[in-house]
C-alpha cells in the first residue's frame, strides 16, 4: 500500500533518510523504533508530504505523492497522522473537531458528518464527550478524539507519531487499546512508539532506523528475541 524506494533527505547538510526503501503492505502494522534523531519522525513525514524529499519515490495506492494543490489535501486526508501533542481544534467541541475536515475536504453533508463522528467517538470510548472542549478532557482523551478525527476522514493508513509519549502513565493503556483494537480491525499503520510491549503484542513488522537508516526490518519475535545488528543490541539493552 505504501512504498518508499530509495529515499534520501537533508537537513542542510545532515543526512536524515539514506537509501530508505521500505514497504507497508495493507493491514500491516509496522512498528517505528530507533534511537533518538535517527530519522523516525521525519520518516513518517514524508509519507504525508509533510517533508518534501531530496530523491527517491514514494508512493501510496501505487500512486505518487502529489506535490501540491488539490491532491496534496486528498492525500493528507487519506494518510491520518497522530503526533505526541493532540493538535486539537481549542475552540472548537469535540464533535466539531470530529466533523470540520469531513465538511471541508470530504463534502460531506452536516447529517452524515454528525453520524460519522458520534459513532467513531463511540468507539474510542468517547460518546458522552461530544459537547465538551478540548481542555476539558484529559490527555488521554483528548489523545483519543485526535484518532477519531483522522479516521473520519476514512484514511487508507494511519501513521503515529510517539503519540502517548505526552501522557501521563495512567493514560497511556487507553490510547494503546484503541490502537491495538484499529490494528485488529485490519487498519494499515505505521506507529513510531516506545512502547515494546505494544510493538511485541501488535506488530507484523519492527523496523529499526539508525542515523537515517533503516538497520533491521522483521517480525517483533525475530528482532526482540534475535537483534541482528549491534546497534539494535545496544539499542534493546538500554531500553529493555
Ligand atoms: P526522536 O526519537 O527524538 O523523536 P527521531 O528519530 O524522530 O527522534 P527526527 O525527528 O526524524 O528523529 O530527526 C532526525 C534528525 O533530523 C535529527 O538530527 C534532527 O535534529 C534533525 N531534524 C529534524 N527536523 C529538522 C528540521 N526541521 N530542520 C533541521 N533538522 C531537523
Ligand atoms: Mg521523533
Amino acid at each position: 500500500l505504501v512504498v518508499l524506494s530509495g529515499v534520501n533527505k537533508h537537513f542542510g547538510s545532515l543526512h536524515v533518510l539514506r537509501d530508505i526503501d521500505l514497504t507497508v503492505a495493507r493491514n500491516e502494522v509496522v512498528v517505528l523504533i530507533g534511537p533518538s534523531g535517527s530519522g523516525k519522525s521525519t520518516l513518517c513525514r514524508t509519507i504525508n508530504r509533510l517533508e518534501p524529499i531530496d530523491s527517491g519515490t514514494i508512493t501510496i495506492d501505487g500512486r505518487p505523492l502529489p506535490a501540491e494543490g488539490r491532491g496534496l489535501a486528498r492525500l493528507r486526508s487519506e494518510v491520518g497522522m497522530v503526533f505526541q501533542s493532540f493538535n486539537l481544534f481549542a475552540h472548537k467541541t469535540v464533535l466539531e473537531n470530529l466533523t470540520l475536515a469531513q465538511l471541508k475536504v470530504r463534502k460531506r453533508s452536516k447529517a452524515e458528518a454528525e453520524k460519522k463522528a458520534r459513532e467513531l467517538l463511540a468507539r474510542v470510548g468517547l460518546a458522552d464527550q461530544a459537547p465538551k472542549y478540548p481542555a476539558q478532557l484529559s490527555g488521554g482523551q483528548q489523545q483519543r478524539v485526535a484518532i477519531a478525527r483522522s479516521l473520519a476522514m476514512d484514511p487508507k493508513v494511519m501513521l503515529f507519531d510517539e503519540p502517548t509519549s505526552a501522557l501521563d502513565p495512567e493514560m497511556i493503556n487507553e490510547v494503546l487499546e484503541v490502537m491495538r483494537s484499529l490494528a485488529v480491525e485490519g487498519m494499515t499503520m505505521v506507529v513510531v512508539t516506545h512502547e515494546m510491549g505494544f510493538a511485541r503484542s501488535a506488530a507484523n513488522r519492527v523496523v529499526f532506523m539508525a542515523d537515517g537508516r533503516i538497520m533491521e526490518s522483521r517480525t517483533p519475535e525475530e528482532f526482540f528475541d534475535n537483534p541482528e545488528t549491534d546497534r539494535a543490541k545496544d539499542f534493546l539493552s538500554k531500553i529493555l
